[in-house]
């Protein structure tokens, strides 16, 4: 039985969890057919073996607990498996237009073999000989190239599909920046090449302060665009040598290549300085939200073991930012001697 075959109408990979366990049970599959079914559909399936193991000990399954068990990279799963599938099709296409270009190849010795024949007839058989052969060679290249056409549109279309698929996987859909992920990958590089080079690099965790106060005063789209607003500020700075991302909630990360933590610091003190100073208004309604402040923390990446560790140390200055009363700065200390090595 297929996800089709019973009917699933959930969207979500949890709620599709939840619901072929549900439909499951009615439909006495067994929990081992439930699970294979959600390995086939590339859905998390850490988080489905929790489930197994939860059911057999007889307690219920809440959305409540599924959010916390779900497995972090449960959608990355979701979107490898699509990158798969699509990189799959576009390998059949690439092999359909080898057999279509093998068929040509024959056809072509075939019609060389014809002409031969005709030439040794006389004249007018020969000609009404070749003639039949054109006219069949072109509704054939005509078939072929319909043929190939409608190839080159799928293969185009997947390839689109292939792209925004990468894309989904790498965006924050709210602000539009990088997400976690996204960053993640490109600190890595930046990290390899800054050691190698022997160049400077930090980063930076910025923190919305009280922003729990938005949301319960003004409502969750009014945070949505507190959000954007902040990520757009931000992503001013943003150039080759600094890139800012989403990290989750309404926290920022940053990259600062090429600058010392106290230029990083520089500029991003500049962000946050010009963008406490702005009044804002709630859309929906006209409503003052008054000043909204941002905290910071920034770290050496090179005064520590690996990025990791240097993410943890900026984290550690956001916390003292936002203990020491918010709305500003801070640089991780004490900033031990630089190790350029490998
Ligand atoms: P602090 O100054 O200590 O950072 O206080 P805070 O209120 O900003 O911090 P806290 O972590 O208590 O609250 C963060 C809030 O952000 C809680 C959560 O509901 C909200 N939040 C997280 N993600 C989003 C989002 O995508 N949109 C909106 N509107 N709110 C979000
Ligand atoms: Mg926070
Ligand atoms: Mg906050």
């Amino acid at each position: 039985q297929d996800l089709k075959s019973i009917g699933l109408k959930a969207t979500t990979p949890r709620l599709k969890i939840l619901e072929l366990f549900q439909r499951g049970s009615q439909r006495h599959m067994t929990a081992e057919d439930v699970y294979r079914q959600l390995m086939s559909e590339g859905i998390d399936v850490g988080l489905a073996r929790k489930i197994l193991e939860k059911q057999a000990s007889g307690t219920s399954i809440t959305q409540e607990w599924l959010d916390l068990n779900k497995t972090p990279d449960g959608m990355q799963e979701g979107v490898k498996k699509i990158i798969g599938s699509l990189e799959d099709s576009l390998e059949t296409f690439a092999s359909t237009t080898r057999t279509a270009r093998d068929a040509v190849t024959t056809y072509n010795s075939e019609i060389k073999k014809q002409v031969s024949r005709a030439t040794s007839l006389d004249a007018d058989s020969a000609l009404s000989a070749l003639g039949i052969l054109a006219r069949e060679m072109v509704s054939r290249t005509e078939i072929f190239a319909a043929e190939m056409k409608r190839s080159e549109d799928e293969a185009q279309a997947l390839r689109r599909e292939l792209d925004k698929a990468r894309h989904d996987a790498e965006i924050d859909h709210l602000t539009g920046l990088p997400n976690r992920r996204a960053f993640e990958a490109a600190l890595d590089r930046h990290y390899r090449e800054a050691r190698q080079e022997a160049d400077h690099l930090c980063v930076a965790f910025c923190d919305i302060d009280h922003f729990k106060r938005v949301n319960d005063t003004h409502g969750h789209d009014t945070g949505d665009r507190v959000i954007k607003a902040i990520g757009e500020a931000l992503a001013r700075i943003s150039d080759d040598t600094c890139h800012v991302a989403r990290h989750g909630g309404e926290e920022f990360v940053m990259l600062f290549r090429g600058k010392t933590t106290q230029e990083a610091w520089e500029k991003l003190d500049a962000v946050r300085e010009n963008f406490g100073s702005r009044q804002f208004v709630n859309r929906a309604n006209d409503n003052p939200i008054g000043k909204i402040t941002f905290s910071g923390g920034i770290a050496d990446v090179f005064a520590h073991k690996n990025p990791r560790d240097a993410l943890k140390a900026a984290d550690e200055a956001l916390y003292e930012a936002k203990s020491g009363g918010r709305n500003q700065i801070v640089l991780s200390s004490p900033v031990t001697t630089r190790s350029h090595r490998g």
